[in-house]
């Protein structure tokens, strides 16, 4: 079969060190759980990267040999070294995809790729929520229904401070009233971007096989396409593809 699909699934990895119920619910980290359902693809091959190696097992050598990298971050988003995430946008702009889940809409990559503050109402209170398919033809809906529900979530709310979407794939409504754009893509250079929200460290959200759904048809979207790309200011600087007689 074709190659497989390289995933560097990147958690910062302290809610479940420093949290007990957190430890309950992803004994191998919230990035161990992503793993391991993405491992059980044959098309799929995921390992993990933390904010604590060095370079945040996010060197070059990782990043050039990945096709998708998943961000999950909440606690220590300024931790993360600048130069770093300068060299993970790079690679997206490149073709890497970037898929973003929950608290990550206030990572430093995520802002950057966005532009924006990124911020969102937000409220613990466990309650419902429901996320409907905005676009039923994507790739990301794949084997959706028209909806489907998470039965306690943390409820993240407009406005939610992005660029309009590229593909807007899902808008979640909450028990409490609220609505947001939780399933959000975009295209960035050659890479691609997905937001996803749904995924509070102190809920089973990544255990939910509808979650795991989308997650799976979001590798399989941001893939990178073998596409023409150049950046430099060098290799754009072309010849015509015509003979041009200019008049005198
Ligand atoms: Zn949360």
């Amino acid at each position: 079969m074709a190659d497989k699909i390289r995933v560097t699934v990147w958690n910062e990895y302290r809610h479940e060190k420093s949290d007990e119920e957190v430890a309950r619910i992803y004994p191998e980290g919230i990035h161990g759980a992503i793993m391991a359902f993405l491992n059980r693809e044959a098309d799929i091959e995921a390992r993990g990267a933390t904010l604590d190696e060095p370079e945040h097992g996010l060197t070059e050598e990782v990043l050039v040999s990945t096709d998708v990298l998943i961000w999950w971050g909440h606690m220590a988003h300024a931790e993360v070294q600048d130069a770093i995430v300068d060299r993970v946008q790079q690679r997206i702009l490149e073709g890497m995809g970037l898929i973003v889940l929950h608290s990550g809409h206030f990572s430093k990559i995520f802002r950057r790729m966005m532009g924006t503050n990124c911020s969102l109402r937000w409220r613990e209170i466990g309650e419902r929520e429901r996320v409907w398919i905005t676009l039923p033809g994507h790739p990301i809906a794949e084997g959706l229904g028209e909806y489907f529900e998470v039965p306690h979530t943390e409820m993240y709310g407009e406005y939610f401070d992005i660029p309009q979407p590229d593909e807007l794939v899902f808008i979640s409504w909450y028990q409490g009233g609220e609505v947001f754009r939780s399933g959000c893509a975009y295209h960035r250079g050659k890479g691609k971007v997905f937001y996803f929200a749904p995924g509070h460290e102190t809920l089973p959200i990544y255990h939910q096989s509808e979650v795991q759904r989308v997650i799976l048809n979001a590798v399989r979207w941001a893939k990178p396409v073998k596409g023409p790309y150049s950046h430099t200011r060098d290799a754009n600087r072309v010849d015509p593809l015509e003979e041009v007689v200019i008049d005198a």
